[in-house]
């Protein structure tokens, strides 16, 4: 059962061949036998679980169908869950029951899902290696020695290992689509707007995007149509219809004109990974897409501006966690700047405290224009990179990582190290463009993928062409032994 898409799970529903209730027992039984390996949950909510698969029972009893009702999910530990542990990885929230459901977890039970439990993340959702979680590191399911990628690496260990069809997660500069390289999933970020952050812990305002994490595009496409869509509670919610995603799945890809950076082969990049990403150009090929290369020339700059920008928010929107008005407080505080003081530190683990401090720092009187001044201007030379090449070009198309997923451990020393591997995503977040990672081939028995960018609100584009390429491939099937 556990072998199962989303797309296979609405059919086999609909056929009557298994229940809702009968599948969420068996993913639950799975995912105590197996997550201990793993770690990839934060909380089970097997009551709440079961409460909702009779409800979906009940539903297409009275003749009710839908994609997603009695489909099984879990959502990353930083989307509020009314009256569920919403920890966001943190020991600052580590006791925090969210007052109110997040408005994707409320689209999304009232399109009919069930929900498994949450998935563990990095602190607050900084990091790309899923280690700087206060629950501990997630192990990748395709070797248990190596990183399934961050922030969302318990969401895509879980989907990867056969746990659960799919699952939510964020991407502020690479969370969904990174994990989704390093395990073998398809992974979309939409254009910035297009699914509502309220009830969604901040990380960067400016940048953070929820989106789905799956095996196939087809299942990326069921899970965005339950997420998507204005919501008044967002000022940054934007009011676009939302297209029958599903339905764009099947366009003919002939004449599709596809950009490939030139930028994007420079040093840094593994050549093994350059070869998958030119293999599946040819690919797209022969589907009858027109390649033509382009330049994105400022993207050497990209990195610099994100790591400036992002913790500059982060400073921000933090502050609110002082152990006065929200989180953790500490232990007998002996004045009031000593309980702000060590309510923080006790509360906040050492990746998330660096980027308060960077982020200050660049806010601060005497740097303001040096630094976030100055990413502000590189985020945009960024953008109207984009808009040039988008005048030329309907997909661009790279690597989703310079590396295979990294051993655990391997860059903890080393924080800009880990920063230097978010270089192909994080360019998408400073635009607000939507971004798509599909599984594209393996390097030493880990997973590679490859990463399509459209212009704003073209989710259904990057589906439809990750659909045809998984339609003529089988990267995306492929299993980890043991699971
Ligand atoms: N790795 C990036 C960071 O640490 C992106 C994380 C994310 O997208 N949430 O900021």
């Amino acid at each position: 059962m556990h072998h199962m898409t989303l797309a296979e799970i609405a059919r086999g529903l609909a056929d009557k061949k298994f229940s809702s209730e009968e599948l969420t027992k068996a993913l639950l039984a799975r995912i105590a036998q197996l997550d201990p390996q793993l770690n990839s949950f934060i909380s089970l909510t097997e009551e709440l679980a079961l409460g909702q698969a009779k409800a979906a029972d009940a539903r297409r009893a009275n003749g009710e169908s839908g994609a997603l009702l009695g489909a099984p999910i879990a959502h990353k530990d930083l989307f509020c869950t009314q009256g569920i542990r919403t920890s966001c990885g943190s020991r600052m929230l580590d006791n925090f029951k969210a007052p109110y459901d997040a408005t994707v977890v409320a689209k999304l039970a009232a399109a009919g899902t069930v929900t498994l439990g949450k998935t563990n993340m990095d602190e607050f959702a900084m990091g790309s290696a899923n280690e700087s979680s206060y629950y501990g590191a997630v192990k990748n399911p395709w070797n248990l020695e190596h990183v399934p990628g961050g922030s969302s690496g318990g969401s895509a260990a879980a989907v990867a290992a056969r746990l659960l069809p799919a699952a939510t997660a964020t991407d502020t500069g690479g969370s969904i689509r990174q994990p989704a390289a390093f395990t073998n999933l398809t992974g979309l970020k939409p254009t910035y707007g297009r699914v509502s952050r309220w009830g969604m812990i901040a990380y960067a305002s400016s940048l953070d995007q929820g989106g789905p994490l799956a095996r196939t595009a087809e299942d990326c496409a069921i899970l965005l149509q339950g997420m998507a869509g204005f919501d008044p509670n967002d000022s940054t919610s934007i009011d676009e219809p939302v297209p029958d995603y599903s339905a764009s799945l099947n366009g003919s890809l002939q004449g599709l004109r596809i950009g490939v950076p030139k930028e994007y082969f420079s040093a840094g990049l593994d050549p093994r990974i350059a070869e998958l990403v030119h293999n599946s150009v040819k690919e797209l090929e022969k589907l009858g897409a027109v390649i033509k290369q382009i330049s994105l020339p400022n993207m050497q700059h990209a990195i610099p501006a994100y790591y400036v920008i992002a913790p500059a928010e982060a400073s921000s929107n933090l502050s609110r966690f002082d152990g006065v008005r929200f989180g953790y407080r500490c232990e007998n505080p002996q004045n009031l700047v000593d309980l702000y003081k060590r309510s923080r530190g006790e509360g906040f683990g050492a990746e998330v405290q660096r980027r308060i401090m960077v982020g200050a720092y660049a806010l601060s009187a005497g740097y303001y224009d040096a630094y976030y001044l100055k990413a502000q201007k590189i985020r945009r030379l960024v953008k109207n990179d984009f808009m040039a090449a988008f005048n030329e070009v309907d997909i661009i198309l790279g690597p989703t990582t310079p590396n295979p997923a990294w051993k655990l451990g391997a860059k903890n020393s080393d924080p800009v190290a880990e920063y230097l591997e978010d270089v192909y995503t994080i360019t998408a977040n400073l635009a607000g463009l939507p971004g798509l990672s599909m599984p594209a081939g393996f390097v030493d028995g880990l997973p590679v993928g490859v990463q399509l960018l459209a212009p704003y609100f073209q989710e259904g584009r990057l589906l439809n062409v990750a659909h045809q390429y998984q339609l003529n491939t089988d990267w995306h099937t492929r299993t980890p032994t043991g699971f």
